[in-house]
């Protein structure tokens, strides 16, 4: 078997593989990037393409530009079951045309000395000594034997190489298909220009789309082009999302005489990130480590931050000359404090949500228990405050559903405490398994105490 030599394999070439590879650009060690897809074809996902621009800020990566760019965002309206509530949450972001804007970063990457390889698969993990050493792949020449001192799994949900550690690594953690949304998506050619088409439309209604919303999403720069998907909770037996977006959604008189021009679907992890990001000589980033976010599904930014947390440990423990999970351990602290604590916050307020029915869901919109502007704060921050939930506890108290409001103020506390403790999270690998334990504990709790009260 043929056998080459790297410092860092990344596998995967999507928006998480490809910013990783840009973040690792010209500073002298030897990348390999690889996908199974050809350079044509690479971040072309089903995807509704919208990304928030604080993402791009925080990061300093150069926006969506020229032919990356499809649309401009300003705001997102989101809708009750009953259609007849509407919040505007307004914040600037971006449609993008996410084939164009994921070969940006790969091209910038070559130009830093980064080596691309299209169509090639990696096939097994080499684990030697309790630690990932390197990676079998497969290309139109046949099979290689690739030796790295870290390799990065940036397969997306299929979690190629996670999925093959052994048990006791925690990058290893299954994902439980009720923590998925399955998801699809159309981009139609529509008769008429669509109105205010830089406001993002999310619909919430468990009779539509049980566990999860539907969205239509205008590509302001091109007009009448829209993307219009729907997503449902996986695992719990849930319709297909393509049936109710055809049954519900295509049937109305917007969709009349339009054009498909491309469809497909997904499964989205919808939970907090995996407990960690490393271990000795592998790193996971992007959908394989769940870094989407549990609300509303998006997860191309929280991709790119776990990039960039996973790049920078894995250069100074390359400089260090130990790729060690201790050594890669900072890119769990980079990542833990700067989103995943929000992240673990949202995952309960996810799976809370999921649980109301349509009409605690129009019932709560109508009363506004959660205003506009605190939907940002959630959304954003990952807290609910109890401050906010106490306000509507009294405003509310004389109006009925006080088992509602009971609920959410448990909800509230238990994002809040599930945040501290994320933002306690271990400096070193050797605390690890008491900081999970605990972790588990509290998702238990809550589940018990709110979900099944
Ligand atoms: C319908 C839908 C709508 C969505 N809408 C949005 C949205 O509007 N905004 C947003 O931010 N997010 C959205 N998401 C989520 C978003 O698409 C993902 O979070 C993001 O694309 C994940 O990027 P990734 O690089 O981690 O994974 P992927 O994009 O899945 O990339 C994984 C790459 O790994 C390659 N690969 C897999 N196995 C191997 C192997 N064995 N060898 C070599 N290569 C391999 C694949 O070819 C692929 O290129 C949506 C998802 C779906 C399904």
């Amino acid at each position: 078997m043929n056998e080459m030599s790297y410092d860092v394999v990344i596998v995967g070439a999507g928006i998480a593989g490809s910013s990783a590879a840009y973040f690792l650009r010209n500073r002298g060690f030897k990348v390999l990037l690889l996908d199974i897809k050809s350079f044509e074809r690479v971040g072309d996902k089903p995807c509704g393409d919208a990304i928030g621009r604080h993402h791009i800020d925080e990061l300093g990566v150069p926006p969506p530009a020229g032919s990356e760019l499809s649309g401009l965002v300003k705001g997102i309206d989101i809708y009750s079951p009953l259609e007849d509530i509407r919040y505007r949450v307004l914040g600037d972001g971006f449609e993008i045309n996410r084939v164009a804007y994921t070969q940006k970063f790969i091209t910038e990457a070559v130009k830093g000395g980064v080596e691309f390889m299209e169509r090639a698969r990696a096939l097994k993990l080499i684990i030697r000594d309790n630690s990932v050493v390197g990676v079998i792949i497969a290309d139109g020449e046949g099979t290689k034997k690739v030796r790295s001192k870290v390799v990065i799994d940036a397969t997306g949900v299929a979690r190629v190489l996670a999925r093959q550690c052994p048990r006791e690594w925690p990058v290893s953690e299954e994902l439980d298909p009720k923590d998925t949304n399955i998801a699809y998506r159309e981009v139609r050619k529509l008769k008429e220009p669509v109105d205010e088409p830089e406001i993002l439309r999310i619909y919430v209604s468990n009779k539509v789309a049980p566990g999860g919303y539907w969205w239509f999403f205008p590509y302001s720069l091109t007009d009448g082009f829209i993307n219009v998907g729907l997503g449902v909770q996986g695992g719990v037996g849930n319709p297909h999302p393509k049936l109710q977006l055809y049954k519900y959604v295509l049937s109305r008189s917007t969709f009349k005489d339009s054009v498909l021009i491309e469809a497909g679907g997904a499964p989205v992890p919808t939970r907090r990130p995996l407990p960690s990001l490393v271990w000795n000589g592998i790193a996971v980033i992007g959908d394989a480590a769940y870094t989407v976010n549990p609300i509303h599904g998006g997860g191309k930014g929280s991709a790119m931050l776990s990039a960039y947390c996973v790049a920078e440990a894995v250069a100074s423990a390359l400089s260090e000359g130990d790729c060690s999970a201790r050594k890669l351990w900072r890119a769990n602290t980079c990542y833990m404090l700067r989103y995943g604590a929000k992240q673990a916050a949202l995952d309960i307020f996810r799976i809370f949500l999921q649980h109301l029915s349509d009409d605690d869901l129009e019932y709560g919109m109508r009363k506004k228990i959660i205003k506009e502007e605190d939907l940002n704060v959630v959304s954003l921050q990952g807290d609910l405050e109890l401050s906010v939930v106490d306000k509507a506890m009294r405003l509310l108290a004389g109006l009925g559903r006080p088992s509602l409001l009971l609920r959410l103020r448990a909800v509230s506390k238990y994002m809040d405490v599930i945040k501290k403790h994320y933002l306690k999270f271990p400096e070193d690998p050797v605390h690890w398994r008491s900081w999970k334990a605990r972790s588990d504990q509290i998702m238990g709790e809550f589940k018990a105490k709110v979900i099944k009260s």
